[in-house]
Parts: structure tokens; sequence; C-alpha cells
């Protein structure tokens, strides 16, 4: 079998196997399989018990949006826990109970589970499994499949990353863009704007800034969608040739790189570009011209500072253009508080230390949970403070404590998968007086009931993401302030969530 043709049938549940994007909620027992994208090492849990927490994706799942499954395993001992040693490893569990986790879904092990663990290098055939599972040599194949997909996948780790401070290695400067003059080969550490095929095939055009202006470099205008994307005599055309293109072709959006012996040429069309070609000496040294560098990299202090400022400058000018009204046409769809806080990234935002930090950022949409609109809005009980599902038919009392409930004990509960820039990507939640404000005017009721603020609710949403869910859709792009907060999860372990604030949801047309 090929992988196109395992691929197929693994996707159609014809192996044995559900697929992780098709399983739903409350669907009961499922055999899964997935490549392991993060996981804990066991724990004590209630009672005798021992808890191993795995994260596994699919190709298809991961390529919806990233989204994956959770298996807890519960066992009398750490022995009889999956071994899982490393993220990439192949996770196979049959008979695992299927339920919901606030956006995710979740498997649990019962009696009756069994699982296998494959090694996640391409060549090993290494594995450990429980002693009632029964494997079929189909699964290895699964096995080998996803490996190959995941690997290729995860190829940008592959570039050389440096985080120690490397000494010069030959006579060459390092030049910021503004010092490049054409005919020179020298240094350079900036930032990956934009990556395309170049026009022959041993070559790829990447776009690098390092927010310094060299006036033989174009002057290009302002993105209107998104105001603080780097622009003008700012960014320069770099292509790479022979070896470099495998590399260059990793190199991920907004990630930071040094490139060495690079040369400044003037284009066809007039302009400043660079070019790296292959470099035979560099090749037998193993020492690359490509390298990314670690953002806190001390040599990259001067690209940060000069970041800043630019951001810094962008931003004056957005919030100007909307205090006069200029910036205010169909690309705005939301309006946010906090103006003067300086956009930033989703990486920073995961790697801030804070526990209950504070950011704006610039993002688009790509998944949104529950499924259906009319199940953003929940029946709520302000005496017991808990949310039910939501049905066609009006609470009077609260089942749980019988509190009086009238058409305006409800509260809007979703969540919002957000994408930046650099395609990363983080789950926002939105509820109570957020969410409230989110949709401005529109309080949560009985969706399933009151059909005009469904379609209301429809109307604005929309602007957000306009088709089915789960389809490649680039929604527009909007600002919206998150803010980052701790929960305890079931193994009362602290859990960092972000939920949106200060944020509202544009509806004039
Ligand atoms: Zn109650």
């Amino acid at each position: 079998m090929s992988f196109t043709e395992i691929r197929n049938e693994y996707e159609r549940g014809e192996l044995g196997y559900a697929s992780l994007l098709e399983l739903r909620p409350r669907s009961n027992y499922a055999n899964l399989v997935g490549i392991v994208t993060s996981f804990k090492s066991p724990k004590k849990s209630r009672g005798t018990d021992y808890v191993g927490s795995t994260v596994i994706t699919d190709p298809k799942s991961d390529s919806a949006g990233g989204s994956a499954v959770v298996i807890n395993y519960f066992k009398s001992s750490v022995e009889l826990l999956p071994k899982v040693m490393k993220i990439g490893d192949v996770l196979f569990c049959k008979e695992v109970k299927i339920q919901p986790f606030g956006n995710k879904t979740q498997a649990i092990s019962t009696k009756s589970s069994s699982w296998m663990v494959l090694d996640g290098a391409l060549n090993s055939e290494a594995f450990t499994k429980s002693s009632n599972f029964v494997s079929h040599e189909c699964d290895f194949k699964i096995a080998q499949w996803m490996k190959e997909w995941w690997l290729a996948k995860d190829a940008p780790l592959s570039v050389p990353v440096i985080k120690e401070y490397i000494p010069p290695r030959s006579q060459r400067l390092t030049l910021k863009l503004s010092q490049v003059k054409p005919l020179t080969f020298f240094d350079f550490i900036g930032e990956v704007v934009k990556v395309s095929p170049g026009h022959f095939p041993s070559c790829i055009e990447i776009q690098l800034t390092d927010y310094t202006t060299n006036h033989s470099l174009p002057v290009t205008s302002r993105n209107i969608e998104d105001p603080y994307a780097v622009y003008g005599p700012r960014v320069v055309q770099c292509l790479l040739w022979d070896e470099n293109v495998e590399i260059g072709e990793k190199l991920s959006i907004g990630s930071y790189v040094l490139m060495r012996n690079l040369n400044a040429k003037i284009s066809p069309m007039g302009y400043l570009e660079f070019k790296l070609h292959g470099d035979k000496r560099a090749r037998q040294n193993s020492e690359p011209n490509v390298m990314l560098l670690d953002k806190s990299h001390p040599q990259v202090a001067d690209l940060n500072r000069q970041k800043k400022e630019f951001l810094h400058e962008a931003n004056i000018e957005f919030s100007r253009n909307i205090a006069e009204g200029i910036g205010l046409d169909n690309n705005q769809i939301t309006v946010i508080k906090h103006t003067s806080q300086i956009p930033t990234s989703i990486d920073d935002i995961i790697n801030h230390t804070e526990v209950n930090g504070k950011f704006r950022i610039r993002a688009r949409l790509t998944d949104y949970m529950p499924e259906k609109i009319e199940d953003f809005a929940r029946p709520y009980c302000t005496n017991c403070n808990k949310s039910l599902l939501p049905t066609r038919e009006q609470f009077t009392q609260c089942p749980e404590c019988s509190f009086a409930m009238s058409k305006y004990s409800f509260i809007y509960m979703f969540a919002l998968l957000l994408e930046d820039r650099s395609r990363s990507t983080l789950p926002v939640y939105l509820y109570g007086k957020d969410a409230r404000n989110f949709f401005d005017g529109l309080p949560p009721t009985n969706l399933y009931a009151d059909q005009e603020t469904r379609n209301a609710l429809q109307q604005r949403f929309r602007k957000l993401w306009d088709g089915p869910r789960l389809t490649p859709y680039n929604g527009l792009w909007f600002d919206c302030c998150i803010k980052s907060y701790t929960v305890t999860d079931e193994d009362g372990g602290l859990v960092k969530r972000y939920r949106m604030f200060d944020t509202t949801l544009l509806y004039q047309l």
C-alpha cells in the first residue's frame, strides 16, 4: 500500500481507527492513532491510580488548524501507562472513551483500553505496548506514514539555531541594511518578511528587514490589511541559490536569521538586492550560510530595538488615522480600547512569563467553538454559577439548585482560534462581560428560540468567518486585546488560558 492509499483508507475510517478530525464528543468508544505533540510525565491521581496525559494529532486534523485530542490514561501503576518518550512518537490506543473537554475532545482510558507506542525516529521500528494490544501489519504502515508526514512538516526545526554568541570568523563585516552598498560582500542579521519560489528551480526569493532604511530600495506603500507590517525601503529582496534553497524554504515568516557572505547587487529594476550563492567550502566545513537566531540572542538587540521603534511609529499613525476616521473603512471590523498598546505576536504572548499579561494582537480567525452559533449562549444560573446545555426550551428554574431562571438568565461562552502573520495560533475564550461587549447591543439570550438575535449574531460573525467551519478560509484581519489567566486543570496543575477583552465587533456596514 502506498502512503496515499493508507491516508485515504485511514481518513475514511477503514483501517480500524477514527480520523481525529471526525471524532465527535460523546461518540462513546473509539480506536485512535496519532503523532504525539505534547505529553506530561505520569502522576499520582485520585485514589491509587496514576495518570498519563498525551496530546496527539493526525495530518487532517492538523491542517484544519492544529486541533488535537488529549488522551488521559488511568492505571494502577506507572508501568501500565503508555511509554511515550518524546514528541513525534506514534501512539495507538484502542477502546478509549471519547468526551468533550473545553474546546477540545478528550479520550479517557477504560478497563478494556490497550495501547502501543512506536518510536518517532524515521527509521526506527522500536515499540512498546500493553499486553492486551493486538497489533496488525497495517498499524506499522500507518505509523510510517504519520512519521514521514510529521518529520516533513516539522522541518523548520532543522535550520540550525544559534543560541550562544559566536565570534566573527572572517574579515567580513556584519552590516545593517542602511549601511549596505552595491557590489560588497557582508554578513546580515534580519527578520524574514516573505518566502516565495524563485524564477529558477535552484533559486528561492525571500524578503528581509532589519527595520533600518536604505535609499536604494523601492518605496512600496503600507499594507492596508496590516498596518503593522513592515514596508517601504526597509525591506530587501534576497535570492538564495543552490544548497541554500532547501534551508530558505524552511524559514518561517517572523523568524530571525543570520546570513553569511551575502552579495549586494543592483537588480534589473534598478534596486538594491541581496544574493547568496552556493558555497562549496562552507558545505565542506558544514558551516551553513543561513542560520536561525534565537530572539534573545545578544546579536539581535539592535534589530529588536529598531523593530520596536517601527511598531511604535506605525501605532501612532494608525491611532491618528482612526481618530480622523481614515482607517475606518471596510477593512476595520473591530474596535479596541487600548489603541496605544503596541501589537505583539502570538509567539511572544505564549512565551510571556507573567501570569496576568495584557496584550494587543492583529489576527484572523482559523476556527471556533462551539460549532453552531445557537450554542454560543448558554442558560446560566447566577445562584450556583453553573451553565447548562442550550436547548430550545426555556428553563424556569435551575436543575441544580432550583433557583428561578428567566429569558435573561443566559451567558455567552465560546472560543476563537486566532492566527497571526507568522501562522502561530492561540485559542482565546470569550465569556461574560467581555463577550457581551464583543457582541455589543446583543445581550445573550436563548438563540434557539430568539431568531432575530441569532440572525443579527450570524450577520456580525460573518465578518470574522464567512463560510462553513473547518474549511481553509482566510478571514479579515482584526485587532483585539488579550489577557492571560490561569485555571486549575483536572490533575490540579495550573494551566494558562487566554481571553479577549475590551474588543467590540463592528456591525455598521
Ligand atoms: Zn443553580
